[in-house]
């Protein structure tokens, strides 16, 4: 079953690929991989339905930090307010 023969966005041909998905949730991220249709020419890409409905409630669950299902990968960071370069700026 494929929802789309070429790219809606440039008719460019798609390949089933293996991504990196990066969630966010509130303050949390996770990081993982799916399957996605990929526009060769532009690199769209495209998820399933069960997929996008599995982003969503990632994200949902992040935001309610219910982290049951979940692993710690490391830490996440941001940068202090004294910078050495002032144009890089703390996130939140
Ligand atoms: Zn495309």
């Amino acid at each position: 079953m494929k929802a789309f023969d070429k790219c809606p966005v440039c008719g460019g041909e798609l390949a089933q690929k293996t991504v990196e998905k990066l969630l966010r949730g509130g303050r949390h991220t996770a990081t993982l991989r799916v399957p996605a249709e990929v526009c060769l020419h532009c690199g769209e890409r495209l998820y399933s339905e069960d997929i996008v409905r599995s982003f969503e409630e990632i994200r949902n669950k992040l935001q309610r930090q219910d982290f049951y299902n979940f692993r710690t990968v490391g830490q996440s960071f941001t940068v202090e307010e004294d910078w050495p370069n002032s144009a890089i700026k703390p996130d939140g």
